[in-house]
C-alpha cells in the first residue's frame, strides 16, 4: 500500500516544517492531491492517520482536495480539464491526452500552533 509511503512522507514534511517555521504542532493540513494522481484519498487519510501517532501532527484533520487534471489534445490542440486517464477529450472525443498536470500531491495550507 503506497499510501501508508505517502503518509510517512507527509509527516516527514511536516516535522521539516516545523523546524523551519518552528511551530509544536499541527492541527489540520490541507492537501491537494491531483485527480490523476494514483493516490486513494480515503487509504491515505487512514494512512496518515496512523503514521502521525505519537509526532506533532497526532490527530491532525486532514482535509484531502481533488484538482482537477490537465491536459493537451494532439488531436484538437486544446488544453482541457480530464477527471481520470481513461477520459477522452472533451472537446474532440479524442483519446490522444497528453497529460500536463494534476498527477501529484501537494500541501496547500497548514493550521499550526
Ligand atoms: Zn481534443
Amino acid at each position: 500500500m503506497h499510501e501508508m509511503a505517502l503518509g510517512q512522507g507527509l509527516v516527514d514534511a511536516l516535522v521539516e516544517q516545523s523546524r523551519v517555521h518552528g511551530f509544536a504542532e499541527v492541527r489540520a493540513v490541507k492537501l491537494a492531491v491531483g485527480a490523476l494522481g494514483h493516490v486513494e484519498p480515503d487509504a491515505l487519510a487512514f494512512c496518515f492517520d496512523v503514521v502521525s501517532a505519537g509526532t506533532l501532527a497526532e490527530g491532525a484533520v486532514l482535509e484531502i482536495e481533488r484538482p482537477e487534471g490537465t491536459a493537451h489534445c494532439m488531436g484538437c490542440g486544446s488544453d482541457v480539464t480530464i477527471m481520470s486517464r481513461v477520459d477522452p477529450c472533451p472537446l474532440c472525443g479524442g483519446f490522444r491526452l497528453m497529460i500536463t498536470g494534476g498527477e501529484d500531491m501537494k500541501i496547500r495550507e497548514l493550521e499550526v500552533r
